[in-house]
């Protein structure tokens, strides 16, 4: 089947209660990027992307724009199956993993509901409908952190990540300390995420000074470079998320025993078909990973829960979204929600969610 027509919009997503903060960044609002794909047969299919700034990682909303344009044409009359058409896309355009990604999600939409089956039975099948997600916290302070820490706890979330960086790395080590006053015992699995912005010298004073604390490093710095140096230093296990931009990388990172998990986004590797692939390569070394995105609507939620739903129970670190961040979805019925610290896995055909189209406009360009 063959993709007929190519719809581009932009939409604003607000941060509820924002700013999100990180290391590097605090956004107040965020704009996304949403695909249609509409095939020979009149059959849609959804994609989007939706980079949290332009400082997070090497993407930016007119940068997706700009990519998706320049490949639009040369995909007119390209074949929907995931493998034929990434390798149509690289052949249009080289990298922007961010941008491919929007097509490639609408296509497995598309394509699921052609078939009359869920993107999940498209990436192999799924093992659970109720998906484990995580909290993440913004940089903040120590008191405050432990006491959202608590409360994502009693609401049943699984597991808890810490943001860190961009402040004296002291104020860092309080608030893991006070998390783990509220946590620990629990069962709730514990991250730190750096974001990038530890030096390797705070990295290392951090594990140094909290060996009794059995969390995870998340992207403590900046660099792979920086990561093979506190490697062989840190006692705390060491997860890659942003260095982590395709392939290539996490085969390395996972066949030199460079990390011990990932924190994943489905938009960075390029999509669900190298999303399915990594998440093959993580299983055959046993290492646990998230599937999550860096920001996005009902589909790109859809998207990371699908996915998130086929990784082994025991590998999953869940699936984080922005949904709490986010008023209300683009799907009035079963658009994405956490519940309990899960979600529930929408089983309708493609990606399980419809979005209102009326909400986003006119497109912004049609192909
Ligand atoms: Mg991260």
């Amino acid at each position: 089947m063959k993709i007929k027509e190519i719809h581009i919009y932009s939409h604003d997503l607000p941060v509820k209660n924002g700013p999100y903060t990180m290391a590097n960044a605090a956004v107040w609002a965020l704009d996304t990027t949403l695909v249609k794909l509409v095939a020979e047969d009149g059959t849609v299919g959804w994609g989007e992307t939706c980079p949290v700034g332009p400082t997070y990682a090497e993407a930016h909303a007119q940068g997706a724009r700009a990519a998706l344009a320049e490949m639009a044409r040369g995909l007119i009359g390209a074949d929907i199956w995931p493998v034929s058409l990434n390798r149509k896309m690289a052949g249009l355009l080289n990298g922007h993993n961010y941008a491919k990604a929007a097509i490639d999600i609408a296509a497995h939409d598309l394509l699921g509901k052609h078939l009359g089956v869920n993107v999940a039975d498209i990436l192999g099948g799924a093992v659970t409908d109720h998906v484990p997600s995580y909290y993440a916290t913004g940089v903040g302070a120590p008191d405050d952190i432990a006491r959202l820490a608590k409360e994502k706890l009693e609401e049943g979330y699984p597991r808890l990540q810490v943001k860190v960086g961009g402040r004296p790395v002291e104020i860092d080590i309080e608030t893991i300390r006070k998390v783990w006053e509220q946590i620990g015992g629990s069962g709730m699995r514990l991250a730190v995420d750096g974001n990038r912005g530890w030096t390797t010298r705070d990295a290392l004073r951090v594990s140094r000074e909290c060996p009794e604390i059995p969390f995870i490093m998340e992207q403590p710095c900046n660099t792979v470079q920086d990561l093979e140096k506190i490697r062989p230093q840190v006692g705390h296990g060491v997860y890659m998320d942003e260095n982590s931009i395709d392939l290539n990388t996490v085969i390395s990172a996972a066949g030199t025993g460079l990390v011990d998990g990932f924190g994943m986004k489905v938009t960075r590797i390029g999509g669900l078909q190298n999303m399915r692939c990594f998440r093959d390569i993580c299983e055959a070394r046993n290492l646990p990973h998230t599937c999550d995105d860096s920001w996005g609507g009902d589909i790109i939620a859809a998207a990371c829960t699908q996915i998130g739903a086929t990784v082994k129970p025991t590998l999953c670190e869940g699936v984080w979204l922005a949904a709490p961040y986010i008023e209300g979805n683009y799907d009035p019925e079963n658009g994405i929600q956490i519940q309990g610290g899960h979600i529930q896995r929408p089983t309708g055909p493609g990606l399980g969610v419809v979005p209102d189209e009326s909400l986003f406009g006119a497109p912004v360009a049609s192909f």
